[in-house]
């Protein structure tokens, strides 16, 4: 067992900023990393709106901020949250595969996926014309043409958004009306690059001669009737998925399963706080998320000072670590 002050659950831009603010208040933050270092960002090949970096990769946004909270004294363990107990208030416990910490404080920052079509090329096409993020890649479908895959407020948004790169945008949605709120359908409707193909799905993503996409094998789900159709790139837009599975009943969520917060992204457990796409369905940015990090971060250690007289001084917990 260790006994911390701070664990940040999660290491994507809110757990790494989280990690530089709480290791520069001395608190020696311990983040679990998770599957992947900096989370949806580790993974993004190209990064062109983080202020400060006209292009950075994800990998190397992410090792430069990693590195800024080990500088600190943010100690990074590269193992996965099995199990939490918010149950009794602080400390928290904090189960991993290979570890319990004790954390007067706990920051969870872990994140939310973008589901899945779950059809063969999805994985193989990320960075080679298969994306999740418009506001991320359409720079880089310029004078091309794309198709979006889902019908609700994040395709249209998204959509309309890349017609300001590609010269047309074919919205694929596997029923005849949208879900999308009738604001940006009307914006969508009037916009004269955007396409759209009805009661259809996409079931597999082909790729040209070059190694990227040229196009998807698509099948109406009315006439039973399968077709190719050319296209550039794939944005898939078909929802998110909250990694708040662990959590169990022991945080309050909304009603899509994303950690609830106020404005001090405190949850409701007194103690712990919760900052990017776990408890952010709306902006998903690098540079959203460093901010909600931040705040939850300074938020934390405000949280631990008003605490301090109630806190168990660390060296005196025998804990065996
Ligand atoms: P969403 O509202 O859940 O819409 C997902 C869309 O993807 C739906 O049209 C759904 O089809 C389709 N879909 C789901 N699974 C699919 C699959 N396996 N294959 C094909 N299509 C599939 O998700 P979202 O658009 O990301 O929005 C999430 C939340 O954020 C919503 O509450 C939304 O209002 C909000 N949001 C708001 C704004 C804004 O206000 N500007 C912008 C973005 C998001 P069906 O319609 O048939 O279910």
């Amino acid at each position: 067992m260790k006994r911390e002050r701070v664990v940040i659950i999660g290491s994507g831009p809110a757990g790494l900023a989280a990690a530089v603010y709480t290791a520069r208040a001395q608190l020696k933050p311990v983040v679990i990393v998770g599957n992947q270092i900096g989370g949806q960002a580790g993974i993004t090949h190209e990064i062109e709106n983080y202020p400060g970096f006209i292009s950075i990769t994800g990998p190397d946004l992410v090792e430069q901020m990693r590195a800024h909270g080990e500088h600190f004294g943010a100690e990074f363990v590269y193992d996965m949250v099995e199990s939490v107990d918010f149950t009794h208030g602080s400390p928290f416990t904090v189960k991993t595969y290979s570890e319990t910490y004790l954390a007067d404080a706990v920051i969870v920052t872990i994140g939310a996926d973008p589901r899945k079509l779950q059809i063969p090329g999805e994985a193989e096409g990320i960075g080679r014309g298969v994306s999740y993020c418009g506001t991320c890649d359409g720079f880089f479908f310029r004078g091309k043409e794309v198709v979006v895959v889902g019908g609700g407020d994040s395709a249209l948004e998204e959509g309309i958004f890349l017609t300001r790169f590609a010269t047309k945008v074919t919205v694929i949605h596997r029923r005849d009306t949208l879900r999308a709120g009738v604001q940006l359908q009307k914006r969508a409707f009037a916009n004269p690059k955007m396409h759209f193909i009805w009661d259809t799905k996409v079931d597999e993503i082909l790729f040209g001669e070059q190694g990227t996409v040229n196009g998807v094998r698509l099948s109406n789900l009315k006439t039973g009737e399968t077709s190719v159709y050319p296209t550039d790139g794939v944005f898939i837009f078909i929802g998110h998925d909250p990694n708040s599975k662990i959590f169990g009943d022991q945080l309050a969520l909304n009603a899509d399963g994303y950690v609830i917060t106020d404005e001090r992204y405190r949850t409701s457990v007194d103690g712990v706080f919760a900052a990017g796409e776990i408890q952010d369905q709306l902006w998903r940015q690098v540079a959203t998320s460093v901010g909600q990090g931040t705040s939850a971060a300074m938020s934390a250690i405000h949280w631990l000072d008003e605490h301090a007289d109630q806190l168990q001084p660390l060296d005196e917990v025998a804990a065996g670590d």
